[in-house]
C-alpha cells in the first residue's frame, strides 16, 4: 500500500488511506465504500486483497462503483474487458501491455501462454493478449504438460505464485518472458514465478523480479485514476 501512496504524492493526486483491523465487520467495510463512492473528490476506490476470511470479497468488490474501479475488479468493467471496450484496463495486465509495446514487440499471431487464471491477472492478461491478434493459451493447475505447452510460446506470461518454478527448459530460444510472480522466502527475499538466471539465457526480453511487472502495475493505477478523473 506504501507504494500506491507514495506514487500518489509523486504525481500529486490527493489519497486517503483506511487502515482497518482485522476483526472489522464487513458491514462497517460495505458502509466505508459507500461513503467513498458518493465522496466527489475521489475518483478511485482500491481494496486491498485478500480481505479477512469473514469478509465475502465478491460483496466487497460489487460494492464499489465501476466509475470509480480503478482496479478493474468489478464485474461490469469485467465485462467491458471481455468485450474490448473498457474504460480501466486491469492494471496487472495492462502494465505488461505496455512493457511489450515499449519494447517494440509485435503481439499480432504470435503464441501466447499465460500461465495462471486468476481474475485479476491470468484471466484478464489472456484478453488484453487476444484483443491484441494473439493465439492465446491458458494454462493452470491441471494443465498437463505445462513443459510442453510453454516451450511453444512466443510470449510467456508467468502468473502462478510458486517461487521460481518456470525454468529454462520450459523457455522457447527467443520468447519474451514476462514474470508476474511476487514470492517472498524464508530468508525474505522476493523471487518471481520464473527462474530468472536459466530463463534470461533462452529469453530474448525478460522481466526482472523485482523492478519489472510490479512498479508498471501502480503506474497504470495511477493512470487509470487520472483517466477517472477526467472522464468525471
Ligand atoms: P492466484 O489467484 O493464486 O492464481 C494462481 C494461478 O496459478 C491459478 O490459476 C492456479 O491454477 C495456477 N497454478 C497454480 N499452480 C500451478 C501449477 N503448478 N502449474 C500451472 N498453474 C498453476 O494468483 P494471482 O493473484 O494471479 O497472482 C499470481 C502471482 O502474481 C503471485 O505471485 C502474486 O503475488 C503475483 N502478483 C503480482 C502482481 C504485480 O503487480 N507484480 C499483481 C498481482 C499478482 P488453478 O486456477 O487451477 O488453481
Amino acid at each position: 500500500m506504501n507504494s500506491k501512496k507514495r506514487a500518489c504524492e509523486e504525481i500529486g493526486i490527493y489519497s486517503e488511506e483506511y487502515v482497518l483491523s482485522a476483526d472489522t465487520s464487513q458491514d462497517k467495510l460495505l458502509a466505508l465504500v459507500d461513503t467513498l463512492n458518493q465522496k466527489d473528490g475521489i475518483h478511485g476506490i482500491l481494496v486491498q486483497l485478500p480481505l479477512p476470511a469473514h469478509i465475502d470479497e465478491d460483496a466487497v468488490i460489487n460494492a464499489i462503483s465501476p466509475y470509480k474501479d480503478v482496479d478493474a475488479f468489478h464485474p461490469v468493467n469485467v465485462g467491458k474487458i471481455m468485450i474490448g471496450n473498457y474504460n480501466f484496463a486491469p492494471c496487472t495486465p495492462a502494465g505488461i501491455m505496455e512493457l511489450i509495446a515499449e519494447s517494440g514487440i509485435d503481439i499480432k499471431g504470435k503464441e501466447c501462454v499465460v500461465v495462471g487464471r486468476s481474475n485479476i491477472v491470468g484471466k484478464p492478461m489472456s484478453m488484453l493478449l487476444l484483443h491484441s491478434h494473439g493465439t492465446v493459451t491458458i494454462c493452470h493447475s491441471r494443465t498437463k504438460n505445462l513443459a510442453e505447452i510453454t516451450r511453444r510460446a512466443d510470449i510467456l506470461v508467468a502468473a502462478v505464485g510458486r517461487p521460481e518454478m518456470i525454468t529454462g527448459d520450459m523457455v522457447k530460444e527467443g520468447a519474451v518472458v514476462i514474470d508476474v510472480g511476487m514470492n517472498r522466502l524464508e530468508d525474505n527475499k522476493l523471487v518471481g514465478d520464473v527462474h530468472f538466471e536459466s530463463c534470461e539465457k533462452k529469453a530474448a526480453a525478460i522481466t526482472p523480479v523485482p523492478g519489472g511487472v510490479g512498479p508498471m502495475t501502480i503506474a497504470m493505477l495511477m493512470k487509470n485514476t487520472v483517466k477517472s478523473a477526467r472522464l468525471k
